[in-house]
């Protein structure tokens, strides 16, 4: 056992060793002219190096010049740079202004001062790296929103890691006058940033209330999934009705990120109120699904959303219930009967099927944990397959098919639970038939459309062991009521 201690030990050393070498950025962004001068070396040489970025950058960045001259050429889909020697760089201007004058949300756009513009069109990248590290500097006074991992700083020198994923995921990069504020949490931290200012007293209820939903988060299994997200609030004035958030959105590209549209004049009983924070939080408990996994995406987000904050007690577990069997009645009302959600799924944009994919998910996951909390006494559920899925393939920079990830649910818990609901709900061709789960949680929706709670005592104390935190001492009591 000995002898091998210094190989565990080589081991542990490797990933950042390996992680010193390959692709750099240095960036330095000149306000003057809203610009990023971007110097990018390689400490590899490259018979040809071939760098990638969205169709659209050559729209944006000018002036490539390599060391010593030698020409960058650029063809379909990028650009080629032949005999690249070792620890090489290349030179040139990215024209953030620009991409933030296009005004289109996965573009850019700006928010008063400050600019948003989606790295994927200023950050050209080696094409088969899958990783980089960038050194950032910025003018006095001024900050940078990236879903990019921060590592510690050098000499005053902000530093990130970047996960190069496809560079058709979703990814935005902010700068202006801004601060970033941390919300440190069990897990990891959300680094969160208000656009375009805000006083200090809405930026500091901003920050109370996503450390409060964030805490809801924590209820499923005491620990944020993802240990760094970064976080843009970008304000807008109250669109619909009295809601707090306007929209949200959580997007992999780069790394792990949510965008919510606040209006941060709103009221604190509009902020209580606000679902929508915690779905896209919760988000970031599985790996990216894909267009046909986009049911089993939603789904989980939805039905967390209301189970966490019932946990949390944003609602009342009575409400959450409610909600829950009111959105199933909306996903049932939903068109597109005859077509299995497995494509309604992939082709939900354009279906405008957004209540049957989102519900239907919903009731997957209802379906499961009910199942699973059931046939393990409350020894299993969704939450400690979710903690164990964490453990061994999150943060995940990759995209899952809905397959693999039911199939390793199951694996982790010992169970085929997930991979059977799934082939059944993925071909359903109308809404799931939720009247044995209703049976066993002792729910009756009458023919008002009211919900009714009965059952017998097995029944109750599964409603209560998913509607209360675990460890808390309702799950507790719950668990211990289970035959
Ligand atoms: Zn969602």
């Amino acid at each position: 056992m000995r002898a091998r201690f210094p190989a565990l030990l080589l081991a542990s050393l490797l990933p950042s060793v390996a992680a010193a070498a390959g692709a750099h950025y240095r960036l330095r962004y000149d306000a003057a002219d809203a610009s990023m001068a971007v110097t990018l070396c390689d400490d590899a040489a490259h018979a040809t190096l071939r760098l990638v970025a969205d169709d659209d950058a050559p729209r944006y960045v000018s002036g490539l010049a390599r060391d010593g001259g030698a020409p960058v050429a650029r063809g379909d889909g990028g650009w080629t740079a032949r005999d690249w020697r070792a620890g090489e760089c290349l030179r040139y201007r990215a024209d953030l202004g620009r991409i933030a004058a296009t005004q289109r949300p996965d573009v850019g756009w700006r928010r008063g001062d400050d600019l948003l513009a989606a790295p994927t069109l200023w950050l050209l990248q080696p094409q088969d790296a899958d990783r980089a590290d960038a050194e950032v500097t910025l003018p006095p006074g001024y900050a940078l929103s990236v879903p990019w991992q921060p590592l510690p700083a050098q000499g005053g020198v902000q530093r990130y890691r970047i996960a190069l994923t496809p560079l058709d995921w979703a990814a935005m990069a902010a700068v202006g006058r801004f601060r970033e504020m941390p919300v440190t949490l069990p897990g990891g931290t959300l680094r969160v940033a208000l656009l375009d200012g805000g006083t200090a007293a809405q930026r500091q209820a901003l920050r109370a209330w996503l450390a409060r939903v964030s805490q809801a988060v924590l209820d499923a299994y005491g620990r944020l999934p993802i240990p760094d997200v970064q976080v843009l609030v970008v304000p807008v004035s109250r669109r619909r009705g009295d809601d707090a958030v306007a929209f949200g959105q959580s997007t992999r590209g780069q790394g792990h990120a949510l965008t919510l549209l606040v209006d941060p004049a709103a009221p604190p009983e509009a902020f209580a109120r606000d679902w929508i924070a915690v779905h896209e939080l919760s988000h970031l408990f599985h790996p990216y699904l894909g267009d046909e996994g986009r049911w089993l995406a939603e789904g989980l987000a939805t039905y967390y959303q209301e189970v966490l904050r019932a946990r949390a007690g944003l609602i009342s577990a009575e409400s959450a219930w409610q909600r829950l069997d009111a959105g199933f009645a909306r996903g049932r009302a939903d068109a597109h009967a005859g077509m299995p959600l497995a494509e309604v799924s992939e082709r939900m944009m354009d279906l405008g099927a957004f209540m049957r994919v989102y519900w239907a998910g919903t009731a997957y996951w209802l379906d499961v944990d009910a199942a699973l909390r059931r046939h393990s006494r409350g020894r299993l559920s969704v939450d400690v397959a979710l903690a164990r899925f964490r453990d061994c393939c999150l943060p995940s920079h990759r995209a899952w098919t809905p397959q693999a990830f039911v199939a390793k649910l199951d694996t982790l818990t010992g169970t085929d639970l997930f991979t059977r609901d799934y082939a059944r709900f993925a071909g359903a061709t109308a809404f799931p038939d939720l009247a044995p789960t209703y049976a066993a949680l002792g729910l009756r929706t009458r023919t008002d459309g009211a919900l009714r709670f009965g059952g017998d005592a097995t029944a109750e104390a599964l409603r209560t062991a998913i509607m209360a935190a675990p460890g808390s001492g309702n799950a507790a009591s719950a668990a211990a009521r289970q035959p």
